[in-house]
């Protein structure tokens, strides 16, 4: 039995590490990872390699950085390339890249199962690209892995037959939950010359907030003011590098003096970073779940999330970019509130190892795919 394995940008890393790590287990499972090159520099790419200690793909199709069309066409053309090669049994897709609906489609185009880990989560913001590509991997997925009940209840509103749908957990926070005694080790404190408890830390990429120069002004207003309060550190994404570059906005940073940008972060700092947070600041899917487990209060630039039990749960909050909306809501944590101390149901660390054992029951034909979901 052969499984190919597909990533292809920074999100997708932390998502893939477990499930290598668990496929392993099954001896008469072959794994090939196949990177497409979406991300591809050091920062962006090798460092989570290193850190994760994810093994070294063994195919690279090195597509790099390109229009939505261009990129989803050419990592389709070479991909058809790697399946009719390796005639695998299955094709394994994590989150909601452009990698993972092109890989997608190449995949069931030629007859292969498709498994689609992250599946059914919806922001019904069909603006973002991100949500076109969950919605279309998820409508031809064979099998669907759901990190929280709500995505199950989503695919199945779509018609999503039951018995292709499996709640299993956050692959994700498996491997926060791995690394848990690494991230205890970086020294990006002492590096950044900041304490414990006494900042926040931000992220921004998102094409709607970073793309139009007005939205990243009235988010930037907003820093202005919540600086003022409590530092800001801001691992920034090389794509708002180069807007803040391209519109001329670093002056308006330079001139906040607690708001500090530094490069984007490996894993491990990253969430050495985030865990000693008093406040998150962000518009990433993956870090409104991170720091959920982690107990940091986290405040979304976004009008809409795709993940909504980290709100249910009482650990993150919608401020979109309103900057009044978003300093009222920073001021909110900054006075006790916004901290949860609950963790989804199966967020516990065994999420690939539930996903590895169902993929290979299936592949197998041990026992019959039956959704774990099915009532
Ligand atoms: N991340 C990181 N270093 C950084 C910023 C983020 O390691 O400087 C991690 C973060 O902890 C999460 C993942 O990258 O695991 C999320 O990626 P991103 O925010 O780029 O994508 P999204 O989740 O929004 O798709």
């Amino acid at each position: 039995m052969k499984i190919i394995n597909v990533v292809g940008a920074r999100p997708n890393f932390m998502k893939i590490a477990p499930l290598m790590d668990a496929f392993r287990e099954y001896e008469d499972l072959e794994t090939v990872l196949v990177h497409t090159g979406q991300h591809y520099d050091e920062q962006m790419n090798d460092l989570f390699f290193n850190q994760l200690e994810i093994p070294r793909p063994q195919i690279n199709l090195q597509i790099g950085s390109a229009s939505h069309a261009v990129q989803t066409a050419e990592i389709m053309k070479a991909f058809e390339k790697v399946v009719l090669e390796e005639k695998p049994d299955a094709v394994l897709v994590v989150g909601d890249v452009n990698s993972t609906i092109a890989c997608g489609l190449v995949t069931v185009k030629l007859g292969v199962k498709l498994i689609h880990v992250e599946a059914g989560l919806r922001s019904n913001d069909r603006s973002m690209p991100e949500e076109i590509n969950r919605i279309l991997t998820d409508s031809i997925s064979d099998m669907l892995f759901c990190t929280e009940q709500q995505a199950v209840e989503n695919l199945r509103r779509e018609g999503v037959s039951p018995d292709r749908i499996f709640l299993t957990g956050n692959v994700m926070i498996d491997t926060l939950l791995r690394f848990k005694s690494k991230i205890q080790q970086s020294t990006i404190l002492e590096r950044i010359e900041v304490r414990e408890g006494s900042y926040a830390v931000l992220t921004l990429h998102r094409p709607s907030n970073v793309d139009d120069p007005e939205q990243l002004e009235r988010i930037i207003c907003a820093l202005e003011t919540v600086q003022r309060e409590l530092p800001v550190i801001f691992p920034i994404h090389p794509r708002t590098q180069k807007n803040l570059e391209v519109w001329d906005l670093n002056a308006r940073i330079n001139e906040a003096p607690n708001l500090h940008i530094i490069p984007p972060l490996g894993y491990l700092d990253f969430h050495k970073l985030l865990e000693g947070a008093r406040l998150a600041l962000t518009d990433s899917g993956g870090i409104q779940e991170e720091a959920l487990i982690l107990k940091i209060p986290c405040v979304t630039l976004r009008e809409n999330t795709e993940r909504p039990i980290t709100i249910e749960m009482g650990g993150n909050c919608l401020a979109g970019s309103d900057p009044e909306r978003i300093v009222a809501a920073a001021r909110r944590v900054l006075n006790g509130n916004g901290r949860s101390i609950l963790a989804p149901p199966l967020w516990d660390g065994m999420a690939a190892r539930r996903i590895a054992r169902l993929v290979y029951e299936s592949l197998t034909q041990k026992i019959a795919p039956i959704g774990m979901t099915q009532n």
